[in-house]
């Protein structure tokens, strides 16, 4: 279970979904980024909806945290009304965007070509990805945990080069416990994110398998982020709910530099 590399930095990231508005992304933003200073053993990162990239993007110059986008176009241009393409991520400096997550998959039903093309694109345009895999309950209750992960893993990962490997984050997200207070247990998630890095090494190599950061998430907080977090393999949680909140998000931050 032990990991031999303990070298990959810690990684909270807050996914915002479709909440909050200006007035609360700038206390919000504010909040946390004056929170984190002196902390920079964590890597932070938000995810806010399309519309307001630009501005928090601006209230986050000269901090450290990464922004990044929660989706993006398979198309590169087009007659695609409502979508947005990766090179207008670009366009507007977007170094990120989060991929595959478990809404986009089963709510959107996103296909695991779509969200193949779109880590191709992506990748493509330079950007960095978190490209989100988890099974729902029933497929955990099917004994199919392994599986899924390995079919959603291996489909979106086809024809990435071991290069581009180092801009890739992975976040196992159990579909059971997003947004339900349901946590995986630091077992049941240590199982996935080692079963989830054999597989990346079978697919890339060893040292490739070994630096990608892969991150839990799933009803994430402060008091359950430090047993998450002292497993080897776990390198980080991507954050729904408890992100939304300066006062949430940061003792998760705390808790994660254990
Ligand atoms: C998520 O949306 O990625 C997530 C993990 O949500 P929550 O923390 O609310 O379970």
């Amino acid at each position: 279970m032990t990991s031999p590399n303990n070298s990959r930095k810690p990684l909270i990231a807050g996914n915002w979904k479709m909440n909050l508005d200006r007035k609360s992304i700038q206390e919000l933003v504010g909040a946390v980024s004056s929170g984190i200073v002196g902390r920079g053993a964590v890597d932070v990162a938000f995810f806010p909806p399309y519309v307001y990239l630009p501005e928090v993007l601006r209230a986050c110059e000269g901090t450290n945290i990464l922004v990044g986008s929660q989706n993006a176009s398979e198309q590169a241009s087009g007659a695609f009304t409502g979508e947005i393409s990766v090179s207008m991520l670009k366009d507007i400096g977007i170094p990120s965007v989060l991929i595959g997550h478990s809404e986009r998959r089963h709510v959107y039903g996103e296909t695991l070509e779509q969200i193949h093309r779109k880590v191709a694109i992506a990748l493509e345009a330079g950007l960095q990805v978190v490209l989100c895999l988890g099974e729902t309950l029933q497929e955990r209750e099917d004994g199919r945990t392994e599986a899924v992960c390995r079919e959603q893993l291996s489909t979106a990962l086809e024809g990435v080069s071991r290069v581009d490997l180092t801009r890739i984050t992975l976040a196992y997200e159990p579909v059971w416990a997003i947004g339900t207070g349901v946590v995986a247990t630091p077992e049941q998630a240590a199982a996935v994110h080692l079963y989830v890095r054999g597989v990346l090494a079978g697919l890339f190599d060893d040292s490739g398998a070994q630096s990608t950061r892969i991150l839990y998430g799933g009803s994430v907080k402060a008091d359950n982020v430090t047993d998450l977090m002292s497993v080897p393999d776990i390198d980080g949680a991507l954050v729904g709910g408890a992100s939304l909140a300066a006062k949430s998000f940061l003792p998760i931050i705390e808790g994660a530099q254990g």
